[in-house]
């Protein structure tokens, strides 16, 4: 079967679309057929090699696909039953997996980092890994849902518990986080400022319902956000930027804000004035991932039309590297998704 492998760290060169035997599947998993699976800003990281990962290793921690073999010891599911994979794995027995906060289990890993990922014709998983594919959402935009939005449903539910009628500030909408973070909030009824860093992404942004946008490249964000909320600033920050645009975020929390980070892309040495903090009674909120069974409740909200999995371009397997390439440029509103190549021009 095809898959695509790193055996080393580094540019988009080594990326490499293999052959290997498909896995064999024990009594209690089931073997899928990969239709889609997407890329993440993680499968960059993890091919520069941050952080080290056991290598080879299968990147790719989205995907959809149909069931093609079922083991002895699985009940309910079929051959031929179309399904959505969970990106992350834990151990199903702690006080945190049970609590339905598997995302702290101490045994949590994420496909494509700590084990094998979903860049591959097959793959071996468990019955708790799938959720039904909806008839109505096709592979590539079901296999563009599962991290951005888990990871953008535990920051803006969970951690922020944003309310209807905050004010939030989204950091590029066009990112695959930042986008689903745009339709989650417009759910909850907040008010949207979100940026990007071109007028193509702008209009999408606004497309996607956001009230206010700002070309965070051309505009003093700060600013801009005091000039739209009347001084007072917003009640939440979607951060996953990091250094480059940190002090801005903490400048735009209002009194009581929270600022929720998933992440460092532009670096994550960032300073906090403890005076800010305290006097403005800010919350800074740390959040990865998510819970799988929150998975469960973004599909249905996918399939009554809530929420969309938005697909950027699709590439085969064998021009990875391109597709990467096209991430790392910026040019993506939502997400790039990959499809082996021989199910490409079927
Ligand atoms: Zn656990």
């Amino acid at each position: 079967m095809q898959v695509i492998r790193i055996h080393e760290t580094g540019s988009p060169g080594v990326l490499r679309c293999e052959e290997i035997d498909p896995p064999v599947i024990r009594p209690d998993q089931v073997l899928v057929r990969i239709k889609a699976t997407a890329i993440n800003h993680l499968d960059i990281w993890i091919r520069k090699g941050i952080p080290k990962v056991p290598l080879p290793m299968i990147l790719g921690s989205d995907a959809a696909g149909t069931i093609a073999e079922v083991g002895s010891a699985v009940h309910g599911w079929n051959v031929g039953n179309d399904v959505v994979l969970q990106p992350a794995v834990s151990c199903g027995r702690c006080e945190s997996c049970l609590k339905g906060r598997d995302n702290f289990c101490a045994h949590y890993e994420i496909r494509g980092e700590q084990v094998n990922g979903f860049n591959a014709e097959y793959v071996a998983v468990s019955p708790a890994d799938m959720i039904p594919k909806p008839p109505s959402i096709a592979y590539e935009e079901a296999a563009a849902i599962p991290l951005a939005f888990m990871t953008a449903w535990e920051m803006l539910i969970r951690k922020a518990q944003l309310q209807p009628g905050q004010t939030v500030l989204i950091w590029g909408a066009g990112s695959g986080v930042g986008s689903s973070a745009l339709q989650i909030a417009k759910l909850c009824g907040a008010y949207i400022i979100a940026t990007a860093g071109s007028k193509t992404k702008l209009k999408q942004a606004k497309a996607l319902g956001a009230h206010h946008v700002i070309h965070h490249y051309e505009h003093d964000v700060s600013a801009e956000v005091k000039k739209i909320t009347n001084r007072r600033g917003v009640d939440v920050v979607v951060e996953h930027v990091g250094q480059a645009t940190w002090n801005q975020s903490l400048k735009c929390l209002a009194k009581g804000g929270k600022l929720v980070t998933c992440g460092a892309t532009t670096g994550y040495d960032v300073k906090i004035d403890l005076r800010f903090l305290f006097f403005k009674q800010h919350q800074i909120l740390g959040s990865t991932m998510g819970s799988r069974g929150d998975l469960h409740q973004i599909i249905k909200l996918v399939e009554h039309g809530h929420f969309k999995g938005i697909v950027d371009r699709i590439f085969p397997f064998d021009q990875v590297a391109n597709a990467h390439q096209y991430v790392e440029d910026k040019h993506h509103f939502g997400k790039v998704v990959l499809i082996p190549n021989s199910q490409f021009s079927s």
